[in-house]
């Protein structure tokens, strides 16, 4: 029987960065030490880009700086396959622990990485762990002034560590002092009672079951005659990479269902249509 793939497009986006750069894992690993780790992340990439080949899908791959410098050939990779590139800031800290001079600083020192290794300058941005919050508004600013025209790290929900609760759940151009961006927030759904949760992928796409994600991203799509923005990163579909979070809530957080995300991304990219966050959301004019 032929399978009905719905019109609607979503946005699709991967996050490059090795096994041990999530915030889950910053208290167990120091960043002097990362050099000492063995790499996955080439493996883990090539096998999401083959995934994404076999269905004929581009998505917006937000690299990691500090990736970008020690795998030049795999960000000109993913660049050729098609894809866009985006970055995820250079070092993996969160927004709200730095200055605004800091920030401003790793950014442009994650621009000039990619643009040194794929010949591409991004202009779609997201930051590590989503830590653009209430306290670190100020980063949209900056961002505009480094040349972004896309943001995807507000996440409108209530979580320990990132998240604007009540933000706009749909992509819109915000104004900064320097120029406007467009912010493209993580999918979400709001069930009744005015709750809003999480269905954007990651952890809630490894932890829960799969028709969880794609009943709110059909409710999006269908309810809200809206586009929904997908996320996930290639560690999270390798069960083979050493575990190095040391708390409980970490070890959940980061390893907890890796061994069937493969499959969940494989039906996601076969029930769904994908493509950029570019392509979605044009770029606001200046
Ligand atoms: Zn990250």
């Amino acid at each position: 029987m032929l399978r009905k793939v719905p019109e609607m497009r979503n946005a699709l986006s991967v996050d490059v960065e090795e096994y041990f750069h999530p915030a889950e894992i910053c208290g167990a690993v120091r960043s002097e030490n990362w050099d000492s780790l063995p790499s996955r992340v080439e493996l883990q990439t090539e096998r999401v880009l083959d995934m994404l080949a076999t269905r004929n899908i581009c998505g917006t791959f937000f690299v990691l700086g500090w990736v970008a410098d020690r795998h030049p050939k795999l960000i000109r990779r993913i660049a050729a396959a098609g894809h866009e590139i985006g970055c995820h800031s250079y070092a993996h800290r969160l927004v709200y622990d730095l200055t605004p001079l800091e920030f401003k600083q790793d950014t442009e020192r994650a621009v000039k990485a990619i643009e040194d290794a794929a010949g591409i300058v991004p202009r779609v941005y997201r930051a590590p762990s989503f830590s653009i919050t209430s306290r670190s508004l100020w980063a949209l600013e900056v961002l505009v002034e480094c040349g972004f025209t896309h943001d995807s790290s507000i996440y409108p929900i209530q979580h320990d560590r990132y998240g604007i609760p009540g933000f706009s759940r749909h992509a819109q151009i915000l104004n900064t002092a320097s120029g406007p961006i467009m912010e493209v927030p993580v999918a979400t759904a709001r069930l009744p009672g005015d709750r809003v949760v999480p269905v954007g992928g990651g952890g809630y796409l490894r932890l829960l079951p799969y028709r969880y994600t794609a009943a709110g991203i059909r409710r999006i799509n269908e309810d809200e005659d809206a586009p929904a923005c997908l996320y996930f990163h290639p560690w999270e579909l390798d069960p083979g990479q050493p575990r190095l979070a040391s708390t409980w809530t970490s070890r959940v957080r980061t390893y907890a269902g890796m061994g069937s995300m493969a499959a969940k991304v494989a039906r996601l990219l076969r029930d769904f249509q994908f493509t950029t966050l570019a392509a979605l959301h044009p770029a606001p004019a200046n």
